[in-house]
């Protein structure tokens, strides 16, 4: 039988109008949720191997959508990003990651998570101050979570701002290490303060001879520059076995704790914890 091309292209435009109008949907309810006060930060330690205890938490974005329930970030910071959206819910994540850190112990840091477009927005800088000024922390208990996604555009503008932040005693830390396209050369640009390795690095590193040489490699020019090394995505005994005899620094992940909220944040630092 002959095949009915009409049929088929009403069939994908049909598709691609649902694709749309959900879209268009999930951004008029971002645009709610700030307002309304549906997200939360989750909170997921960050352990010193070395100094044997928990050094910092990652803050990690929640939206408890009115009808669809809990919703991931993955599902719907890329929305927030093509909207512009994410500079107003960034606003809050800082303020609101930046009040909750200041209750716990002044050793132990708050990692947040940035954006390349809500980095390179007019007002971040003023947002970090405010969020600081506003809760009290001190900027060094701060660390900026930045992907290689920022210099996209341009390197010269970035690589100013984040020695500004620096500058103020805000921690820069490389995000997702290891998956870009030329993550080396931005070592060159700009002294982090820490290298976050990839969990696509960390899941065969008990296993794989290539990816255990490649950790090493990353922990190594880390610690000849100077910069420390965080491995994420941590699950199973032998990732810990191993990168703990190739001398990383803190590792994150599952095996030690999933993210938690605020309370069990606050638990966990008074309960000596060992990996
Ligand atoms: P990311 O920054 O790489 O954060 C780590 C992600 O890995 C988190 O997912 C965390 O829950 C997950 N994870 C931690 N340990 C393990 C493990 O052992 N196994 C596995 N399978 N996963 C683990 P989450 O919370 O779903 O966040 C996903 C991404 O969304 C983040 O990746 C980050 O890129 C983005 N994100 C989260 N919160 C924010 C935020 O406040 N602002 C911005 N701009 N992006 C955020
Ligand atoms: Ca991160
Ligand atoms: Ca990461
Ligand atoms: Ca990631």
């Amino acid at each position: 039988a002959k095949t009915d091309g009409r049929g088929v292209l009403r069939f994908f435009e049909q598709a691609l109008d649902e694709a749309a109008r959900q879209r268009r949907e999930l951004e008029l309810d971002l645009r709610e949720a700030v307002a309304q006060g549906q997200f939360t930060l989750a909170f997921q330690p960050i352990f010193d191997l070395k100094a044997d205890r928990i050094g910092g938490f990652e803050a990690l974005l929640r939206w408890q959508h009115p009808t669809r329930g809990w919703l991931s970030p993955t599902e719907f910071i890329p929305v927030a990003e093509e909207t512009g959206l994410i500079v107003p819910i960034g606003e809050w994540v800082m303020r609101e990651a930046c009040r909750t850190a200041i209750r716990w112990p002044e050793h132990v840091r708050i990692a947040v998570n940035v954006s390349a477009l809500q980095f390179r927005s007019p007002g971040f800088q003023s947002v970090v101050l405010q969020a600081l000024a506003a809760s009290g922390l001190e900027p060094r208990r701060l660390e900026v979570e930045i992907t290689e996604s920022v210099f996209l555009d341009g390197e010269g503008p970035v690589v100013a701002l984040l020695h500004r932040l620096r500058a103020m005693g805000v921690r820069i830390a490389l995000d997702d290490f290891g998956t870009g396209y030329s993550s080396l050369s931005y070592l060159r640009s700009f002294p982090f303060d820490k290298i976050k390795i990839d969990r696509s690095f960390v899941i065969p590193v008990a296993e794989d001879k290539s990816a255990a040489a490649i950790v090493q490699a990353i922990i190594d020019l880390a610690a000849a520059l100077k910069t420390d090394t965080t491995a994420e995505g941590v699950e199973t005994e032998e990732q810990l076995a191993a990168l703990r005899a190739q001398g990383c620094g803190t590792i994150q992940g599952y095996l030690f704790s999933r993210p938690v909220d605020a309370g069990a944040a606050t638990t966990m630092l008074a309960t000596p914890m060992h990996a």
